[in-house]
């Protein structure tokens, strides 16, 4: 019945089809309620256990320890990167960053909007290419905290290690990594990720973020900005993104099913070494883009010889059934997005049609 695509989207991007299916057979009527998911109250006891059980799966898959909270908020992680330093950012102190890349940058640029910040370590001479050393960072003393971006989703680059922060609080924008790789939560006071890449559909960013930080918000904030307002209402204070929230709690399962966080780590290990094994062993014809040692797990970019060359990689990618391959417009050349629920298969493809690209051009 199925004709899927190679889908090497960036965001969103591609879902299991075990819980696509699993979503269309329960579409018109979820658990025997007569009526879907979309069109039942956000208040209804079963939304809720829906609710529930999405929090709680991904405490347990996670290993989130029981003082940070789970919440389940819209507007994506842009929204994120207001919130936090309206939440924050107080008054004599400073939001520190460590500027990997695009998103790093759009993060930077609304933190300004609220107060001070500093670069605590940039890769732009090297034009992005790497993390910078964990040695190389420097988090001023009025610090209110150092934001990181795991995974530097347009140029391919993913902290190998994070820093340690000792008494700074250390906030991640974990939006195209989360559930990739085990991950010490409480290294972290806060977490957060768009869901449209690792865990589900678009719609619902979700927010890790440890109880002590969300009790002093300024006064004046709006009530839909406060990360307090969603803790004292667990996530239901107006009306959720029911449909989105639930598409991740199945999203949970089937990571659950695989063997948990742990063996996807495995998996996308094995699936991105098809991938740069094609790159290093193609005698130059590919070039990958990160430096070695900050190569993403989840997003693998490189280039070819001529811009040419890459048009017609990517037009004759997309006739045998690959989508996604072309890289971001801001840094051009090819990239393949990995995440979670892409298949091996997927990868073996890629592989195979790029090493017979590479006989036929070079
Ligand atoms: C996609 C992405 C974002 C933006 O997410 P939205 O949910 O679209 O706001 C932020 N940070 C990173 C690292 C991303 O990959």
């Amino acid at each position: 019945m199925t004709n899927r695509a190679y889908n090497f989207n960036a965001g969103p991007a591609a879902l299991p089809l075990e819980v696509l299916q699993q979503a269309q057979e329960e579409f018109i009527d979820y658990a025997g309620a007569g009526m879907s998911i979309m069109e039942m109250s956000h208040r209804s006891s079963v939304f809720e256990g829906v609710n529930d059980g999405a929090q709680s799966l991904l405490r347990e898959l996670y290993g989130i320890p029981s003082h940070y909270k789970i919440l389940f908020l819209q507007g994506g992680a842009s929204t994120q990167f207001a919130m936090i330093p309206m939440n924050l950012l107080t008054a004599g102190k400073t939001a520190a960053f460590v500027h990997t890349g695009s998103w790093a940058d759009k993060a930077i640029k609304e933190a300004k909007l609220f107060g001070d910040t500093a670069i605590a370590a940039t890769s732009e001479a090297d034009r992005f290419n790497r993390i910078p050393q964990l040695s190389e960072i420097r988090v001023p003393d009025n610090a209110a905290y150092l934001h990181i971006t795991s995974n530097e989703t347009i140029e391919g680059t993913q902290y190998a290690a994070y820093p340690a922060t000792g008494d700074v609080t250390l906030i991640g924008d974990l939006s195209s990594d989360i559930l990739s790789r085990p991950v010490d939560v409480s290294q972290f006071g806060m977490i957060y990720a768009g869901a449209q890449k690792n865990l589900g559909p678009s719609g619902v960013t979700i927010v890790i973020v440890r109880e002590d930080l969300v009790e002093s918000s300024p006064k004046t904030l709006p009530t839909m900005l406060r990360y307090d307002t969603h803790v004292k209402n667990n996530s239901l204070y107006n009306t959720p993104p029911s449909f989105s929230v639930y598409l991740v709690g199945l999203m949970l399962k089937w990571v659950q099913a695989k063997g948990g966080v742990a063996a996807m780590e495995q998996l996308n290990r094995d699936k991105t070494k098809l991938i740069y094994d094609a790159i290093d062993q193609s005698g130059g014809f590919y070039r990958g883009f990160a430096d070695l040692g900050s190569r993403s797990l989840m997003n693998i970019t490189f280039r070819l010889g001529t811009e040419e060359l890459e048009k017609q990689f990517v037009k004759e990618s997309e006739q045998q059934g690959f989508v996604g391959l072309k890289g971001h417009r801001s840094v051009g050349g090819l990239r393949a997005s990995t995440y979670n629920a892409v298949p091996l298969e997927s990868c073996k493809a890629l592989a195979e049609f790029m090493a017979d690209f590479r006989k036929r051009n070079e």
